[in-house]
């Protein structure tokens, strides 16, 4: 007989490449690992992480079992504890008290059960996620724009751009496989123009035409300044914005103000004005144009406004809606698009559907049957943190992440769980920073067990199917959660597999979505009546997907069509802003993190992978040379590196690729890896006002020699 091949979607990054599984052994998790050639994410290609999937799919590390305080206990005794306590703890102390940290790595159907309870039973909006880290400020971008959090472009844009702006985004390593379309693309279209705005010269420069090693954090002016270009060039596209937008004169106004002169511009972003007239000139010049942003825009103290900036310059030139066109926002997580369609971010609500609305509220409510749906928003992530460290927040479950790692000022993250009353984990490593800390420890099932669907950056939902039954006692996520939900007497958390789920989340997407109502961008009607054989066979496929679009939509605004109450989209005016902390004399550095190519977040699972260890075996502090020889720094040494919020240690790495003044240490070494190796003790918890992401790529430090 030959061996079982099973499709589905690898786990890490946003991509969300399709993997064909072929179980060699099952019962020792032997399993083959290749590209799913139908797959229209990566037709068949991978990158080094998910290649090396099959190396991670042992019971090394893993939590296979419930435990209350240290002791193993039955799923029963440990979910009616967790249902007690989060029930006594509302009923004294109101439902903010307590709250939910959830992770873009859950599925969709997790993701959408967490939501549930908390904001339509307990009633609360306190349930947020770490994609809060990677990309709420390009959901405000959106937001702001075109009315709804909606992604306009696709991964076939890429190929049919004549330019391509990376603006913030290491692509190369981060988003490996959509790269390695970019640079097939430039390898059969020479004419292909490549740019990268990035302070360090990444391993995505190697394709560029144009590298702009812009100042940290200068991107708004410089697109202020591509705004006024384009209208002084007569390079704007008057009918679009006449027929399409609104509030183009006070953004342009904003943008003269702040970026009236090309030099201007030039020295404020700290580039030659060489290299700004290029840039200006191609984007003006051609056609389609995609410009591919990341966490080097979102992760700022204005990063929304760096998304809007943006977004301001598509919308103006009418480089949006068409084929090549459009603002691409990289998300970095495998399922940060599917908590943004449940409602997992503390200021939305469900299927697209906004807190502050009452009709949305009730229409909610009406739909779940719950008269408790929470009315306004609720802690983001670093809000939420601080509330349990004050005490606010007396109870909070953690699922799938590792905040002790992973959040800004993590010491005091780690503090603030180390007092916290009551601290439950769900999660499938049994290790972690933050597991350390649980008082409940429940099992769940991981990738090559779990059971459900995923949405990549390019809105494509695909499904994530298991390779092996559940290992231990784990359970999948949405079972945990829907079986706390019932023992705190909440009805309509009866599901038995994770088709019902969708279903229903399906139906809420297309409920009361239309003209009479107001049409919401998310709809996936569709699927309304999904069935377990059916979902079994789901193929990849974009949203909104709807009776009218049965085979999805590839690109949105095409015709305009926004989702503003007006349906014009929006020009947003933009004063820019620098780091909201800069570098100064006690903190003369200014620090970035960010990812490595071999690693995902905090390890959990690349590091049982051998190959993918030896790319950057330990921390690093990467420094240009300059300063390495100011600071007495050799190749190999150790630096100890100190902000106004925590330290660490890391190996010195000299390099040209980082831009003097400024530091490189990736984010992945955990307290269990690396006891002083945790970048994120030193970065700053400073939070852009409107999305309440953190400024993670410029935090103040001193370096010296260790
Ligand atoms: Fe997985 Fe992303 Fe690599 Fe694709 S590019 S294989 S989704 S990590």
């Amino acid at each position: 007989m030959s061996p079982t091949s099973i499709k589905t979607t690898c786990p890490y990054c946003g991509v969300g490449c399709g993997i064909e599984a072929t179980l060699i052994d099952p019962e020792n998790h032997i399993v083959d690992i290749k590209g799913d050639a139908q797959h229209p994410a990566n037709f068949g290609r991978l990158c080094s992480k998910g290649a090396t999937l099959g190396d991670t799919v042992s019971l090394e590390n893993r939590l296979l079992q419930p435990e209350i305080d240290g002791q193993t206990v039955d799923w029963d005794s440990a979910l009616t504890h967790v249902a007690r306590r989060f029930s006594a703890i509302v009923a004294e102390h109101g439902p903010d008290a307590v709250a939910f940290y959830v992770s873009g790595q859950l599925l969709t159907e997790d993701y959408y059960v967490a939501n549930k309870l908390m904001k339509g039973f307990i009633g609360s909006a306190n349930i947020d996620t770490n994609s809060r880290l990677c990309m709420s400020s390009a959901v405000v971008g959106y937001k702001r724009a075109f009315g709804a959090d909606a992604v306009p472009c696709n991964y076939e844009d890429l190929e049919q751009a004549e330019l391509i702006v990376l603006v913030g985004s290491n692509t190369a390593w981060c988003h490996p496989v959509a790269f390695q379309r970019i640079r097939r693309a430039k390898e059969s279209n020479p004419a292909l123009k490549i740019v990268v705005i990035d302070p360090r010269a990444t391993s995505t420069c190697d394709i560029a035409d144009l590298h702009l090693s812009i100042r940290p954090g200068m991107d708004a002016l410089l697109f202020n300044g591509l705004l006024t270009y384009l209208a002084e060039t007569e390079s704007l596209d008057r009918d679009f914005i006449d027929r399409h937008c609104q509030d183009f004169v006070p953004t342009l106004l904003a943008a003269r103000a702040s970026a009236f002169d090309l030099d201007e511009v030039a020295a404020g972003c700290g580039v030659t004005a060489h290299d700004v007239a290029q840039l200006f000139a191609w984007f003006a010049n051609h056609k389609k144009v995609v410009t591919v942003y990341s966490q080097g825009i979102n992760q700022s103290g204005s990063g929304s406004d760096k998304c809007n900036a943006i977004i301001n310059c598509h919308l103006a030139s009418g480089k949006i809606g068409k084929p090549g066109c459009g603002p691409f926002s990289l998300t970095g997580q495998p399922n940060a698009m599917g908590g943004r369609e449940v409602g997992g971010l503390a200021n939305m609500l469900a299927a697209h559907m906004d807190l502050e609305n009452p009709r949305h509220v009730d229409r909610v409510g009406r739909f779940w049957g719950s008269d408790k749906v929470a009315n306004r928003q609720g802690l983001k992530a670093v809000e939420l943190f601080d509330a349990v460290a004050e005490g606010r927040v007396k109870a909070v479950w953690i699922m799938a992440t590792n905040p002790v790692v992973s959040m800004p000022d993590a010491d005091k993250v780690k503090r603030a769980l180390q007092q916290c009353e009551l601290v439950v984990v769900s999660d499938c490593i049994a290790n972690t920073d933050t597991m350390a800390l649980a008082h409940v420890k429940l099992p769940a099932t991981g990738w090559s067990e779990k059971d459900g669907t995923v949405t990549n950056l390019e809105r494509r939902i695909s499904r994530q199917r298991p390779l092996f039954p559940p290992s231990g006692q784990a359970r999948p996520d949405w079972w945990i959660i829907s079986q706390v939900a019932r023992r705190m007497g909440f009805a309509g958390f009866d599901y038995q597999a994770s088709a019902d789920i969708f279903r229903e989340h399906a139906a809420l997407s297309g409920f009361e979505n239309d003209s009479m109502h107001g049409v919401r961008a998310f709809d996936i009607s569709a699927f309304a009546d999904i069935d377990q054989v059916r979902f079994d066979a789901l193929q990849p496929v974009q949203w909104p997907v709807t009776a009218k679009a049965t085979q999805g939509t590839a690109r949105l605004f095409g015709d305009g069509g926004f989702y503003t109450p007006h349906g014009r989209a929006s020009f947003v005016p933009i004063v820019p802003r620098g780091p909201v902390h800069a570098a100064d004399a006690a903190y003369q550095f200014t620090l970035n993190t960010g990812r490595l190519r071999d690693q995902w977040h905090t390890m959990t699972r690349t590091a049982l992978a051998a190959k993918l260890n030896s790319h950057k075996p330990e921390p690093t502090v990467e420094i240009h040379p300059a300063d390495a020889l100011q600071l007495g720094f050799r190749q190999q040494g150790l630096a100890r590196l100190t902000s106004r919020w925590g330290s660490m240690l890391a190996r010195v790495d000299i390099t040209v690729s980082q831009q003097p003044g400024s530091v490189f240490v990736p984010m992945h070494w955990t307290e269990q890896l690396s006891s002083r190796g945790r970048v994120g003790a030193l970065v700053n918890p400073v939070v852009d006002p409107l999305s309440g992401q953190p400024e993670s790529k410029q935090t103040p430090v001193r370096v010296e020699a260790w």
